[in-house]
């Protein structure tokens, strides 16, 4: 863990109360991505985290995981795969559909965008519950490919999503924990 960094991001990313809705504490990282030398800072310790994992392919979660995580795979020289939510992809795919707290999500990913021999890290902005990285990553699981990881900027730990991650894969990497 980059303690330097972590305090940098912390001081830059923007704390909203109530949002979208009472008792929510939205990490509204557009404060953060105005800051492109701390981007850059931020890319840079990503890259350290993950490139000895053998990772073959980065895969991003709509809409913020798309920020970081394919430039990220632009550093690593690795192909990006984007899980978009339902109805956004124009291919042949595969989907998954889960439990949020009211109601239920689809999540989507081109059919050959990940092959049974890839691995794979699962990139979000943000872990909270982590019903969103857990969907991804049996979307990329269904597909045969290994996941190596997690990967996320910032984790809310209160909300226990490392448990709901750790049943699938204990590589949870993130920068800036709350
Ligand atoms: P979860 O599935 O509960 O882990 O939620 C993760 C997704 O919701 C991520 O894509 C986040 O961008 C978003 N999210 C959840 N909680 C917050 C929060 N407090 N601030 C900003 N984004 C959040």
């Amino acid at each position: 863990m980059n303690v330097n960094l972590e305090q940098r991001i912390k001081d830059s990313v923007r704390n909203v109360p109530d949002f979208p809705k009472k008792g929510i504490q939205f990490k509204d990282i557009t404060t953060l991505l105005m800051n492109p030398e701390l981007c850059n800072a931020v890319l840079e310790e990503m890259v350290v985290q993950v490139k000895h994992s053998g990772v073959t392919k980065v895969v991003g979660v709509e809409s913020r995981g798309f920020l970081f995580g394919q430039a990220l795979a632009m550093r690593l020289g690795l192909p990006f795969v984007m899980v978009r939510k339902a109805g956004k992809l124009p291919y042949k795919k595969i989907t998954n559909t889960y439990a949020l707290e009211y109601g239920e999500a689809t999540i989507e990913m081109h059919k050959d965008a990940i092959n049974p021999n890839d691995r794979v890290i699962v990139h979000d902005d943000l872990l909270a519950t982590g019903g969103t990285a857990k969907a991804a990553a049996e979307l990329v699981g269904s597909t045969g490919a290994d996941v190596v990881g997690y990967l996320f900027l910032i984790h809310l730990s209160y909300l226990n999503g490392q448990d709901e991650l750790g049943t699938m894969n204990e590589n949870i990497i993130k920068l800036a924990t709350y």
